[in-house]
């Protein structure tokens, strides 16, 4: 068995990691905040296993002393994650005081005890303060790692009480060169750029028709502002997939819009985008903002476990959409 390493992208990261860990450096509570796909879960069970391993090689853990395969099989007695009991819902004070009973004991297996927490801003107010005590006051041989694409919406006792580790998207070619083998006939540059950057999202589109599912909404858009499709038709059509995939891919297009003003060419696209940019290029920049505005609400309001009615909010999007491309015409004059 092998040792779990980190991605390409990420030797610079993870060399810093360890070597102060080594060094007997790194802070009970770290924060790995960056966007969503760019590996920082993958870089907090890099650490764990390091940490944990009790014969580690100079750079990795050596994956296969028994803390390795316990690691490996899930069932190590000194890590624990906590994560909502339901995909977007709260982290709630229960778990939280379960793993302070679990930072409180001594390891089983005689060295450290990790916890990581993801995504730390789905913690309530509640979950929050009852952290916050082990974050103070740590017991020796501890490391608490905090996983969050929008630590801004983490309370600030607990972002200070914190390292802030960021976790930048990599450089487009570094990423397209470890994704090229996976993404068969698609341009591992186009998929990045459909997902900011981020390589495990863009790997992440190629599973269960993400992609197509995402391309046929982007034909929908454009459909409506050709007048080929009514909003309310083209948000029946959308019922099927993820309420959130389709807010994050138009709040991706709508900051693409905005990159292309600023850079000019921003590179490959899939050509249902490359349309869609046009379209959005012929839209006042206020506008988009509202739009951009309103999503980033929508968005917000699903990860709260708020559970918006979806039909409402995809004829909502759809109208919104269809306003917007009709104002790119010229008023017709009063009659
Ligand atoms: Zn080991």
């Amino acid at each position: 068995m092998s040792a779990t390493l980190p991605y390409p992208w990420q030797q610079a990261t993870w060399s810093s990691l360890f070597s102060r860990f080594r060094q007997g450096q790194l802070p009970h509570g770290l924060l790995f905040n960056g966007t969503a796909g760019v590996g920082k879960r993958h870089m907090a069970n890099c650490l764990a296993e390091f940490v944990l391993c009790s014969s580690p090689q100079n750079d990795a853990a050596c994956g296969s002393c028994k803390s390795c395969e316990l690691i490996k099989a899930g069932t190590h007695p000194d890590l624990q994650s906590v994560s909502p009991e339901e995909q977007g819902k709260a982290i709630k004070i229960d778990q939280v005081r379960k793993l302070n009973d679990f930072l409180g004991q001594t390891s089983q297996q005689g060295g450290y005890k990790v916890a990581i927490l993801a995504p730390a801003e789905a913690m309530n107010i509640n979950a929050a303060n009852a952290l916050l005590k082990n974050l103070e006051e740590p017991s020796a041989r501890t490391l608490i790692i905090l996983i969050s694409d929008a630590p801004n919406r983490l309370m600030a006792t607990i972002r200070s009480r914190c390292q802030a580790v960021a976790f930048a998207v990599p450089a487009l070619e570094e990423a397209s060169r470890w994704l090229s083998p996976l993404c068969g006939d698609h341009k591992p540059e186009a998929l990045l750029n459909m997902c900011s950057g981020a390589p495990l999202a863009a790997r992440d589109l190629l599973d269960d028709g993400r992609l197509e599912a995402r391309l046929s909404f982007a034909d929908d858009l454009n459909q409506i502002a050709a007048g080929q499709m009514f909003s309310l038709q083209a948000a029946a059509r959308w019922m099927d997939a993820e309420p959130l995939m389709l807010i994050e891919a138009l709040l991706t297009w709508l900051q693409s819009a905005s990159r292309q003003e600023v850079q000019g060419d921003i590179g490959q696209l899939m050509e249902s985008e490359l349309q869609l940019l046009q379209l959005l290029q012929t839209v006042g920049v206020k506008l988009r903002f509202r739009l951009y505005d309103k999503l980033l609400q929508s968005k917000a309001q699903i990860l709260s476990g708020a559970n918006p009615n979806q039909q409402l909010l995809l004829e909502e999007i759809a109208m919104d959409w269809q306003a917007m491309m009709a104002s790119r015409k010229p008023m017709r004059p009063a009659i």
